[in-house]
């Protein structure tokens, strides 16, 4: 079978030595800061994640994709669990 053993050394040749996702964030998702969210709407619970620019979190409801933001203020809550009505 050498027709075989040949595709298969182009298979691993054709892969980049470090693969990377493209849409690799800039901080890893295990450090980015996250808020617990459950939607009340639909009885959802999901994380949403902090933007690039540390202003806000925000995220949508993963079942009906209604939009919820939580700005970010010094003053604020430490709390990191919500409930959308
Ligand atoms: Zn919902």
């Amino acid at each position: 079978m050498s027709a075989d053993s040949r595709d298969y050394k182009l298979d691993l040749s054709s892969r980049p030595p470090s693969v990377a996702p493209a849409a690799t964030p800039q901080v890893p998702a295990s450090l980015r800061p996250f808020l617990s969210v459950h939607f009340a709407c639909c009885g959802v619970y999901t994380r949403i994640y902090r933007s690039p620019d540390a202003s806000s979190y925000r995220g949508r409801c993963p079942r009906c994709l209604r939009p919820v933001t939580f700005q970010v203020a010094a003053s604020g809550t430490d709390s990191r669990f919500f409930v959308v009505y």
